[in-house]
């Protein structure tokens, strides 16, 4: 193919450099600018690719620029680049050994004489185009004429080789002296075939064209980049420049930022800015694992922040502080109390990506077993002492759901036999061309209310029928969720049923809030991601078969475990490897310090709160009471009243039983409001203030502050001082990342009614009870499992109506009576303090005065005597 003569293009600024302001890309229009930027990038080379690219006939002027274009190829237009110089200039930005060492290579690959193919590496978001730009730009414009850019995950293979009827790319440019740069190169190679043909053109310059039906020479230059490492592409034939990470050169990270920083502000318009020593030492210490990206995003972020307190505060100076900073990387700034599982243990990532976590095991495991149970709970002895189905569904399966929280999170969810069916007859009726429809925004409204009424009346059921020791109905129980998981899952696609509507999902994602695992993902990496293959799945890559996220949801959305039932569909679908399978300091998400402070750590809470999920917590709390309605009938003194053993149509015993139960489940949430109230009112009467003067006042001039209201705050000030008088201390860093969080609790779709609603503060209070509410129930579950759960072989043989005599000999461990009241002691021992710092770290963060503090500090003193009166006799 011949080249055409080359033509004129007049393109504008905007055109050519992407935003970028004409005097940064040629500094000698002003000669201030051209000092800083020359600096900043520390070589000499930008000056002299300047000046070659005017030599190569590119003129420019502020207004308008003249390329001379030097040839266009034809079927090449659409990965024609002309960016040059966009985001050049940062990652080359330092004076380090290392950015000195990557602009060495970049030069050395450039003027290579005998214009080797070119690897690039570099981890995800360090803008390797850009090094690819400067080795072709920087390289001799009579043998490389032009940059043509294919991206390896949205081309494919025979695109680029070609087939029998169509040219590829290669057949198109093989005979110019234009260059090409395959942009992740390696996503392109489904097959070792295809590697070691990629490999032999890097090599080579030759490849066997498919389009003519020989083997060719490709003149092109040849630039590709990679993310990670890869032996197959090390060869004496090929050129390697390895892009240091960010966090290997925090000595750059001053001069990177800083004209990253300066970028930012001239494209919004604003005065010079910098950053404060502070923020300075933070950028420089924080790992930045989405790199350049990532500081991009982080600055973007830091600078609305900035704009936002200048507007509020217009005498601050134009600096980035260490809080505008804090609050940029507040997501990541618990990197180091997070262990990520996935990099450290290689065998864990081969399980994670198994077929059988959790997607075939929940195809062939889970139905057939639920069916087996369902088959015993109905046809077997209905008694639980009998019943080895009915012993596993209340001494096994339930406490041991309880205990797996603060451990695995979600995780019953990824293997629950609900959704199983739920699954397999969505997958029958999707092979039958059946379609499903997108879930209805009403979901999240009507969700929790509907999960949370369901359960009072499973709770409802299960006291008044005695579900634990009638196993037909506890079948029916089983089969009453199955059929929710069922209707949503015919009816809409993925998982509507688990994120929005089943009572056990909605608890399991309140517990799992606590949990010791988590999934997430960098978010400096999925920043960058246009795929988004954790929701779709990844249909393309069969090395990456995985299915979207069944809840609709992602790891780099997720605010809290809630909407995360942890079954790694995402760390199989994901390309750029960045779902991230975390060990982490429990109850993280309710922000730190919580326990102890970490100087340094200030993180915001991230957890989403939603009336609904906090009323079903307290809800779950008189659940526990409704197990012990004999004895506090007795203790309010009806001890022999016969409601507590009621039955169905025992008329108005039966009716009492029920008004009982229900006023049980209801107890707790009552109590928590009430303490509440009463709190508040004595936090406002004269007493509290006269008893407690420093915290009173404390708590009005934050609120005053708050508000911004002038009078209050010289009236809480005593007189001594008003707002206008003195500037008002700015927000504590803390405060300024809980406003952070709430901001993003309402993008979450969740509670954001303003920090100073009182329904609001209480329902984030409520939340502080979750350690206090899970230790209780595990209190009153483990006693059914270490008192019945070691009897499972001797119900068997009771269950299949085997020789009775073989219960004599068959193994059964029971444990002691005081063994079980210790361990229940031990619970509500344990769940106290971690509920008692929780809610007071809640009410800091709210700024709720003392006697409300007080009111809660209380109430969970009384929870924790009446239930340890309850269960330990
Ligand atoms: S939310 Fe409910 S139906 Fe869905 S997986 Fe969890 S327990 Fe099963
Ligand atoms: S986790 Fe999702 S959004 Fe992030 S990089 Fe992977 S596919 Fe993209
Ligand atoms: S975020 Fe990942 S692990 Fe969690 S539910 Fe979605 S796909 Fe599964």
């Amino acid at each position: 193919m011949r080249n055409r003569r080359p033509s004129i293009l007049t393109l504008t600024a905007s055109d050519l450099f992407d935003g970028i302001e004409p005097n940064e890309v040629f500094p000698a229009a002003k000669p201030k600018p051209k000092q800083v930027e020359a600096d900043l990038c520390g070589i000499d080379e930008m000056l002299d690719s300047t000046k070659r690219i005017r030599k190569s006939g590119m003129t420019f002027s502020s207004s308008s620029t003249t390329i001379r274009e030097p040839v266009r190829v034809a079927g090449l237009d659409k990965y024609m680049t002309l960016t040059t110089w966009h985001g050049c200039f940062p990652v080359f930005a330092g004076r380090s050994k290392r950015s000195k060492k990557l602009r060495m290579d970049v030069r050395k690959a450039a003027s290579d004489p005998k214009a080797r193919s070119v690897i690039i590496v570099g981890e995800s978001g360090l803008e390797k185009d850009s090094v690819s730009t400067f080795v072709h730009e920087l390289g001799d414009k009579q043998k490389a004429h032009h940059l043509y850019r294919i991206s390896g995950t949205s081309s494919t293979f025979t695109e680029i080789f070609g087939t029998a009827e169509y040219p590829g790319v290669l057949d198109n440019v093989a005979e110019t002296r234009h260059a090409l740069s395959f942009a992740n190169f390696d996503k392109l190679l489904k097959t070792e075939e295809e590697a070691r043909e990629f490999l032999h053109l890097l090599e080579t310059k030759k490849y066997f064209s498919r389009f003519h039906g020989e083997e060719r020479v490709c003149h092109a230059r040849l630039i590709a980049t990679i993310d990670q490492d890869d032996d197959r592409f090390k060869s004496n034939e090929l050129l390697q420049i390895a892009v240091p990470s960010l966090r290997g050169r925090s000595a750059d990270i001053d001069m990177i930022a800083n004209a990253k920083l300066q970028r930012i502000v001239r494209r919004r318009g604003l005065p010079h800015i910098s950053f404060s020593p502070e923020a300075m030492h933070r950028l420089k210490t924080y790992s930045w694992p989405g790199n350049l990206r990532e500081l991009g995003s982080v600055l973007e972020r830091a600078v609305y922040l900035f704009e936002n307190d200048r507007s509020e505060h217009p005498y601050i100076p134009w600096k980035i502080t260490a809080e505008h900073a804090i609050t940029s990387t507040s997501h990541y700034n618990t990197e180091f109390l997070r262990y990520n599982l996935l990099s450290k243990f290689q065998s864990l990532q081969a399980i994670t990506r198994s077929p059988w976590v959790f997607d075939d095991f929940m195809k062939y495991v889970v139905p057939p077993s639920f069916a087996l149970v369902l088959a015993i709970l109905w046809l077997g002895p209905q008694t639980r002492d009998e019943n080895a189905a009915l012993t596993v569904f209340w001494t096994w399966w339930w406490p041991g759901a309880l205990l797996s929280y603060p451990l695995f999170s979600r995780v019953w969810c990824a293997v629950c036999p609900f959704m199983a069916c739920g699954e397999l007859v969505q997958a029958a009726k999707k092979s039958l061309g059946g379609k499903l429809g997108e879930w209805p925004s009403s979901a999240k409204k009507w969700g929790p209310p509907f999960a949370y009424g369901l359960f009072a009346a499973i709770l409802m059921w299960e006291e008044l029928w005695n579900l634990p020791d009638n196993g037909s109905l506890s079948a029916w129980l089983l089969v009453l969720i199955t059929s929710g998981a069922v209707v949503g899952s015919l009816s809409f696609e993925k998982r509507i049923w688990c994120r929005h509507f089943c009572p056990i999902g909605a608890m399991n994602g309140l517990y799992s809030k606590m949990a010791l695992l988590e999934i997430r993902s960098w978010k400096g990496v999925c920043s960058g991601c246009t795929a988004q293959n954790c929701i779709q799945g990844n249909p393309v890559d069969n090395n990456l078969p995985g299915a979207g996220c069944p809840l609709d949801s992602s790891p780099n959305k997720l605010a809290d475990n809630a909407d995360c039932v942890m079954c790694f569909r995402c760390v199989k679908s994901c390309e750029k490897g960045s779902p991230e399978f975390n060990l982490r300091p429990p109850g993280i998400d309710f922000g730190i310090p919580f326990l102890l402070p970490i100087p340094g750590t200030e993180v915001p809470a991230k957890y989403k709160t939603n009336p609904w999920q906090a009323a079903l917590l307290f809800l779950l709390q008189g659940a526990v009471y409704v197990h012990f309605i004999p004895l506090i009938l007795s203790d309010v003194g009806l001890g022999d009243s016969s409601i507590a053993s009621s039955q169905f149509g025992d008329g108005l015993d039966f009716a009492m039983h029920s008004l009982v139960t229900l006023l049980l489940l209801l107890f707790p949430g009552a109590l928590l409001f009430g303490a509440d109230q009463l709190g508040r009112k004595l936090d406002a009467s004269e007493v509290v203030k006269r008893l407690f003067p420093a915290q009173v006042q404390d708590v009005m001039l934050t609120d005053a502050l708050r508000r911004n209201d002038v009078d209050a705050f010289a009236m809480a000030a005593g007189g001594t001082a008003t707002l206008r008088q003195a500037p008002p201390p700015r927000p504590s860093v803390q405060e300024t990342l809980m406003e952070a969080a709430r901001a993003q609790e309402g993008e979450d779709g969740s509670s954001s009614s303003s920090s100073s609603d009182p329904f609001n503060q209480l329902v984030h209070v409520a939340y502080g009870y979750l350690p206090m509410v899970w230790t209780c129930n595990i209190a009153f579950w483990i006693s059914r499992a270490l008192e019945e759960g070691g009897t499972i072989l001797p119900r068997a043989v009771s269950t299949f109506g085997l020789n009775p005599s073989m219960q004599d000999w068959l193994p059964y461990v029971v444990a002691d009576e005081h063994v079980v009241e210790f361990v229940q002691g031990g619970f509500i021992l344990f769940g106290l303090p971690f509920t008692y710092f929780l809610t007071q770290k809640i009410c800091r963060d709210f700024n709720l005065g003392p006697a409300q503090r007080s009111a809660h500090a209380l109430l969970q003193l009384f929870f924790a005597a009446s239930l340890w009166h309850c269960m330990i006799h």
